[in-house]
């Protein structure tokens, strides 16, 4: 009977198996891994990825920056500098801890044309990398290292949800990937819909947003520093009206971070 015989197997029939299993596994981790090449390359081919500063087509290896634009980002370097420029806007109207922007921000160049890029072209991509680059420049500095959670300058919420997102909330996120933090994300809400800032006197610009944030638990940020996160500061109006809001705090620290200053 079938059931009671002992099949003795000669030792090649069972190493045969396993060396095709062991062939198997590398022949298919490789051909997955040309495919996945093979895919991207294809992909390119049809959808090229453009770098967001310059427009010359990405390689493979290039995460919406080309290397030319990466090298050459107009960094401001002014994190160390209790004294710089951006810190200045603020000194006799708000007491902040510590104020830096990751680039200067000129018409025409790599700056603008990255974050109209994020905005209006809703890349989120380039809002995720420049995150990272602003947490790797910032995570190490001794005048922000002691930053206990990021706070997304918060869009009324109408304006959010006509955008679909918000710039700073990605800046974030990126900022995250590489110097973890909690995002308190609504902790400081916009509750007045301001009207565009562009074309108003700073005077104009200040009561407009002076009534504009608001903190719903004031006693969840107390002793905490915390980093404003924003995409451009300008006249600091905005950042200005944060500052009073956050001031209700007990013992809260606030210092600012912005992708550029113009
Ligand atoms: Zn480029």
């Amino acid at each position: 009977m079938l059931g009671n015989r002992v099949l003795n197997y000669h030792p090649v029939c069972t190493f045969i198996p396993k060396l095709m299993r062991i062939i198997n596994k590398r022949v298919l981790n490789e051909v997955v891994a040309n495919a996945t090449i093979w895919g991207a390359d294809l992909a390119a081919l049809f959808l090229p990825r453009h770098c967001a500063g310059c427009d010359t087509g990405l390689n493979r290896n290039e995460e919406c920056l080309c290397l030319a634009c990466l090298e050459d980002l107009p960094r401001t370097r002014y994190h160390e500098d209790p004294s710089n420029p951006v810190e200045q806007l603020f000194w006799g109207k708000v007491p902040i801890h510590a104020a830096s922007a990751f680039l200067h921000f000129a018409r025409s160049g790599v700056t603008q044309r990255m974050l109209h890029r994020l905005k209006y072209k809703k890349d989120h991509d380039v809002g995720s990398m420049l995150g990272g680059l602003m947490a790797t420049e910032l995570r190490d500095s001794p005048r922000f290292g002691s930053v206990d959670a990021f706070i997304p300058v918060p869009l009324h919420p109408k304006k959010e949800r006509i955008r679909g997102f918000n710039q700073s909330k990605l800046l974030v996120e990126g900022m995250n990937k590489v110097w973890p933090k909690p995002m308190l994300n609504d902790q400081l809400l916009r509750v007045v819909q301001t009207t565009t800032q562009t074309r108003r006197g700073r005077l104009d610009r200040w009561t407009n947003v002076k009534e504009a944030f608001h903190i719903p638990d004031p006693v969840a940020l107390q002793g905490l520093h915390v980093l404003l996160v924003d995409d451009v500061v300008t006249t600091g109006a905005t950042i200005e009206g944060c500052v009073k809001a956050l001031a209700v705090v007990p013992r809260i620290k606030v210092s600012l971070f912005t992708a550029a200053c113009a």
